[in-house]
C-alpha cells in the first residue's frame, strides 16, 4: 500500500492510482493525457471512432468494429465509383447504427431496461429524424437554397432544432438511477443521434433509394464524396455533438464528480454550446459554400475536430467521476487481463471501471478467493 501524492489516498501500489487513475510514479504531470481514461493503451488525443463513440468496448471486439467500419467506407466508395448511388448511399448511412445496436447489445448498455433504453434512443432519435426530416420537406425544401427562408432558417434555426430533438430521448432516461455514469449518458446520446441521423437521411433521400439503381451519367467523385457526408460524416457529427453534451448532463445530474478535474470548458452550458456553434457553423458553410468538395472537406474536417473534442471531454469526465475511495475483491480486469483489486481505475493499466462492459461489473468475473 502507498499514498498517492494526487489524490491522498492510500492505494494498493502500481502503476496507476486505482482512486484518482493518475500516474503513481509521477502524478503531477497534467491528467494522464497520454492514456485513455477508457482505453489506456491509446492516447487521449487519438483519432479514433470506435474506443470514442463505444468506450466500453472490449479490444477484440473494437478491432472487429473497425474492419467493419473500414468495410463498409471502402464498399461506399467502390458502389460509388460503379455509379450504384442508392446501394452506395445504404451502406453508408446504415453502417454506424447497426454496429451501435451490436455494441448496446455486447457490452449489456441497457442493463434490466432493454425496451425502455431502445425505445427513448434509437426507436425516438428514428421517429422525430422522420418527422422533423418530413416536415421540413413540405415546409422548407422547395425553397431551401432560396432567398425565401434564407440563412437563418436554414442554417441556425433548422440544425439547432435537429440537435434538440435528438437530446429529447436521452433526457428521458436521466431519471433512472441505473444509469449513473457519464458513459451511460454518452451512449444514449450517441444512440438517439445515430437513430435520428439514420432516418432523418433515408427520408431526405428516399427519392434516390428508390429510383434507378445506377446515378446519372453526371455523377462525378464530388458526389461520391457526397454520400460519406451524408452518411458517414453526418452521423459522426451528431453522434459527438448529441454524446457530448448528453454525457455533461449526466455528470451534472448525477452529481458524480470528485472536483480533481472539472472546469467551466467542459461544463453543461460550455458543452451544449459547443456543439450547437458546430451544428450552426457546418449549417453556414453548407448554405454559403457552392462548392460540394469544399464542403464534404469542412464536413470532414469537423468530423474529426469534435471526435477528438468528445475524448478529451470523456477523459476529464471519467478521470472526474466517483468520490467514494474503497478498495474491493481481487477481479480481472477487462482491459489488461490482470487480477486486480476492484476500484475506480485498475492499479495496473489505469483503465476506468467505470468504462467496462456492463456484464464486467457482475460477481462472475470475480476471482474466486
Ligand atoms: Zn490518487
Ligand atoms: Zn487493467
Amino acid at each position: 500500500v502507498v499514498q498517492c501524492a494526487r489524490c491522498g489516498a492510500e492505494v494498493p501500489s502500481g502503476s496507476f492510482c486505482g482512486n484518482c487513475g493518475e500516474h503513481l510514479a509521477e502524478p503531477f504531470r497534467g491528467s494522464r493525457f497520454d492514456s485513455f481514461a477508457a482505453t489506456p493503451r491509446e492516447h487521449t488525443a487519438h483519432l479514433a471512432v470506435v474506443s470514442t463513440l463505444f468506450p466500453r468496448l472490449p479490444e477484440r471486439h473494437a478491432a472487429v468494429f473497425r474492419e467493419a467500419l473500414g468495410a463498409a467506407l471502402l464498399a461506399t466508395l467502390v458502389l460509388g465509383a460503379l455509379r450504384l448511388y442508392a446501394p452506395a448511399l445504404l451502406v453508408a448511412i446504415v453502417v454506424l447504427p447497426a454496429l451501435c445496436v451490436v455494441y448496446l447489445y455486447e457490452v449489456d448498455a441497457y442493463e434490466s431496461q432493454p425496451l425502455r433504453v431502445i425505445a427513448a434512443t434509437l426507436v425516438a432519435g428514428a421517429a422525430l429524424g422522420f418527422a422533423y426530416t418530413f416536415v421540413l420537406g413540405r415546409l422548407v425544401s422547395p425553397s431551401l437554397a432560396g432567398t425565401r427562408q434564407g440563412a437563418f432558417v436554414t442554417a441556425v434555426a433548422v440544425p439547432v432544432g435537429a440537435q434538440i430533438l435528438m437530446l429529447a430521448g436521452p433526457l428521458l432516461l436521466t431519471r433512472l438511477r441505473e444509469f449513473d455514469s457519464v458513459l451511460d449518458g454518452l451512449t444514449f446520446g450517441v444512440t438517439s443521434a445515430l437513430g435520428y441521423t439514420l432516418s432523418a437521411v433515408l427520408t431526405a433521400y428516399w427519392h434516390v433509394l428508390t429510383g434507378p439503381l445506377q446515378g446519372p451519367a453526371t455523377f462525378t467523385p464530388e458526389s461520391i464524396a457526397n454520400i460519406v457526408r451524408v452518411g458517414i460524416l453526418a452521423a459522426l457529427v451528431n453522434a459527438s455533438t448529441t454524446g457530448a453534451i448528453s454525457a455533461a448532463i449526466w455528470s451534472r445530474v448525477r452529481a458524480t464528480s470528485s472536483g480533481r478535474h472539472a472546469s467551466a470548458w467542459r461544463g453543461t452550458a460550455a458543452t451544449a454550446a459547443a456543439g450547437a456553434l458546430a451544428q450552426v457553423a457546418l449549417g453556414l458553410v453548407s448554405y454559403y459554400v457552392s462548392s460540394l468538395t469544399l464542403v464534404v472537406a469542412v464536413w470532414a474536417v469537423a468530423a474529426v475536430a469534435l471526435l477528438l473534442w468528445l475524448r478529451i471531454l470523456l477523459h476529464h469526465a471519467l478521470l472526474d467521476e466517483g468520490v467514494a475511495h474503497a478498495v474491493g475483491p481481487p477481479s480481472i480486469c477487462v482491459r489488461c487481463h490482470r487480477v486486480v483489486p476492484a476500484m475506480r481505475f485498475c492499479p495496473s493499466c489505469g483503465a476506468a471501471r467505470a468504462a467496462a462492459p456492463k456484464r464486467a461489473h457482475e460477481p462472475m468475473q470475480s476471482v474466486p478467493s
